[in-house]
């Protein structure tokens, strides 16, 4: 009878074992699956795999809060914030959300930063071109120069007090298209963090945001996009680990016109999209949005004032691209970028 009750209990243990064993295998393997989400907002394919526990709760809240700031940025959308702004420029004060209140904030920042290479009230020069609508075509020199007088970031008005925004002069219209999917990226991130996500790839539309390591502890390997050549063939590649990473090049976006190449990023200086050597501009940084806005900040000053401003910023480095195949790296990731197609090479940065 007793010899039965000692083999019963350890029957009982060992069969507790197991099961805990299992429980233990099975959520570890759970873990160990990412969870993916793919969705189109902000203009552009966002894919988000996510690793941890709460991967689930944290990939839909994340798409909900970018569909969130797309609700509150787009030009597109007739009761945004930013289109409400837009309506009554040259009018009252109007009071916006804390989201497009910082993006406003940080957009002055860098415009200042720039001196105008970026620009937010942009808007009626990419509405000439037709950039991001199906009616893409080539403006006329004096309807350029005639929505040119419309771009000015010091008409951006800004009451701190009571988070309200306006434009100071009629017609004037904002853009944050250079600057919100940064923006966006760092609140995907933000939530993660609250959900104690491990490890995860962010991208919105290439603005990528290389979340935590690889689950097998590894930095993550990012591949820069070769702009000469169709998508997934990559002129060099860094490792990072909790970095941005984000890229402004004349691929993203263009139509072309009697076989010229015209792209989004526009030259506040003549309302034609920039030519000035470069075709794509890739920033490393801590946080998205400071990416996001100064890859357009790069893109528009040209190779020797972008390389420049870079390397006065800590803890920021770039990567620039130019057409003549040359590769121009800050000195922070010299050491970390890897060329990989050797139809580029390093172009020589001593006399910037
Ligand atoms: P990005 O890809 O971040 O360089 O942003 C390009 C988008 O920002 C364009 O599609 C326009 O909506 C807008 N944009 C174009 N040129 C400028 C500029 N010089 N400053 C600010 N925004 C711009
Ligand atoms: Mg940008």
């Amino acid at each position: 009878m007793i010899g039965l009750t000692v083999n019963g209990i350890l029957l009982a243990i060992v069969l507790i074992i197991i099961v805990v064993l299992i429980i233990i295998f099975v959520t570890g393997k759970r873990e160990q699956l990412p969870i993916e989400k793919e969705f189109f907002k902000l203009g552009t394919i966002n894919h988000l795999r996510v690793y941890g526990k709460k991967a689930q709760k944290a990939v839909d809240k994340a798409a909900e809060r970018v569909a969130e700031i797309e609700d509150k940025m787009s030009v597109f959308k007739e009761f945004s914030e930013v289109s409400r702004i837009n309506k009554n420029a040259g009018g009252d004060f109007q009071r916006v959300s804390s989201d497009t209140y910082f993006i406003m904030k940080k957009s002055f920042e860098y415009s200042n930063l720039s001196k105008g290479a970026f620009d937010p009230t942009i808007r009626p020069i990419v509405a000439l071109w037709g950039i991001g609508t199906k009616q893409t075509r080539v403006p006329s020199d004096n309807e350029i120069k005639d929505k040119l007088k419309l771009v000015n970031y010091r008409n951006i008005i800004l009451d701190e007090d009571k988070n309200a925004v306006k434009l100071k002069d009629k017609n004037q219209h904002l853009d944050v298209g250079a600057i919100a999917k940064g923006y966006a990226a760092d609140e995907v991130r933000r939530i993660f963090q609250e959900h104690k996500i491990k490890s995860a790839m962010i991208d919105l539309g290439g603005n990528i945001f290389a979340y935590g390591r690889k689950l097998n502890g590894e930095p993550w390997n990012i591949g820069i996009q070769n702009p000469l050549s169709s998508r997934g063939a990559f002129v060099g590649m860094i490792s990072v680990v909790n970095k941005s990473i984000v890229t402004s090049g004349n691929y993203e976006r263009y139509f072309t016109d009697h076989g010229k190449r015209y792209h989004h990023i526009m030259d506040p200086r003549t309302g034609y999209p920039c030519e000035n050597g470069i075709i794509s501009c890739t920033v490393i940084s801590d946080n998205s949005i400071d990416g996001d806005a100064l890859t357009t900040c790069g893109y528009v000053m040209g190779l020797k004032e972008g390389y420049k401003l870079i390397e006065s910023i800590e803890g920021v480095d770039a990567i620039f691209v130019t057409e003549d195949k040359k590769v121009y790296v800050t000195s922070g990731i010299k050491e970390n970028f890897k060329l990989l197609d050797k139809e580029f090479s390093i172009g020589q940065d001593e006399m910037f």
